[in-house]
């Protein structure tokens, strides 16, 4: 089960500043859920806290029935997608996509049926062989996206500054994240301060103010 449960989550960071504060919520299997509110409310430390990114101070995350605290973030069956993408540019699109995999030590076999099946998902079965620093912008989105997927991840983790800046680059992503949703069912949790995403992309909508949430449409 790719449900996500959220029990009396606090940050406090080592300076004593209180980022986010009793945070409780529970999120559905196969839900696409957006966190939305001012910038510095406290989105992404609870979108890294479920990663396991940023330690918790105290509080729960399950996944399913298991409880997540304690588990590292490979082992978390999470995948998150990162700022600037975070792809190697002196290795091609495959060896970036498989990286994930041969770090779990997946035969040959199983991550290249993966990697054929996700590139034909996002459209980047010709570019396998090119460079990263070959391709396009949108590429480049759709190879972290499909590198994300590989792994068979329940949750899908994409904090804003993830996506591009440019317009159309930032239509393909959405669009790319509600496919991931809806014909890859996996969960995903999109962090966002932009309040027309919030309310487009998401089937759940989490506001939230100084670390605190607000209201759950
Ligand atoms: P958002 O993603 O909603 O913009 P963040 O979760 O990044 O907000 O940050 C929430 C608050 O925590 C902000 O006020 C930020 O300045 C503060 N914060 C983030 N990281 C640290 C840190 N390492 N030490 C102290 N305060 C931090
Ligand atoms: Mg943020």
């Amino acid at each position: 089960m790719a449900s996500v449960t959220l029990k009396n989550l606090n940050k406090i960071y080592p300076n004593g500043f209180v980022s986010v504060k009793d945070v409780s919520l529970s999120i559905g299997d196969g839900e696409l859920v957006t966190f939305h509110g001012p910038s510095g409310c406290g989105k992404s430390t609870v979108l890294r806290m479920i990663g396991g990114l940023e330690d918790i101070t105290s509080g729960e995350i399950y996944l399913g029935d298991s409880l997540l605290n304690d588990i590292l973030p490979r082992d978390r069956k999470l995948a998150m997608a990162f700022q600037n993408y975070r792809l190697y540019g002196y290795l091609n699109v495959y060896e970036n996509m498989a990286l994930g995999l041969r770090l779990r030590n997946m035969p040959r076999n199983v991550i290249d049926t993966r990697l054929k099946t996700a590139a034909e998902f996002f459209k980047i079965t010709d570019i396998l062989e090119k460079k990263i620093s070959a391709i396009s912008e949108s590429e480049k989105q759709r190879v972290a996206l499909g590198r994300a997927v590989v792994c068979h991840p329940k949750v899908l983790l994409v904090d804003e500054d993830f996506a591009h800046s440019s317009e159309p680059l930032r239509e393909e992503m959405l669009m790319d994240i509600k496919r991931i949703n809806r014909e890859l069912k996996i969960t995903v949790l999109y962090v966002t301060n932009n309040y027309d995403e919030a309310i487009t992309l998401g089937t759940k909508v989490v506001f939230m103010k100084d670390g605190e949430i607000t209201e759950v449409k």
